[in-house]
């Protein structure tokens, strides 16, 4: 039991470090090419990376969000010039 819950902490460390050294990854849609077959001649934007051709791990999304949420949670008694100047007159 202790080397599974220990092995499990090794793979998610290293999935950590992984998002954190390298947070794009090739498309799997498109197989990084960006590109999809459109009919015959045709061909158009890969719509899941928008023809981008990487996408973001979902890891390092995860770690954007908190990041994210927990600015949004603490900057509001750092108020901004522009804030005040919307909010209370001279
Ligand atoms: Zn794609």
């Amino acid at each position: 039991m202790a080397l599974a819950s220990c092995a499990l902490l090794l793979a998610l460390a290293g999935y950590a470090v992984l998002c954190a050294v390298k947070p794009f990854t090739p498309c799997r849609k498109c197989s990084g090419t960006g590109i999809r077959q459109a009919g015959r001649r045709k061909v158009k934007p890969c719509r899941r990376c928008h023809g981008h051709r990487y996408r973001l791990r979902a890891g390092r999304r995860l770690l954007n969000t908190g990041r994210a949420v927990h600015r949004d949670g603490t900057r509001p008694h750092h108020r901004r010039r522009n804030d005040l100047e919307f909010t209370e007159w001279p």
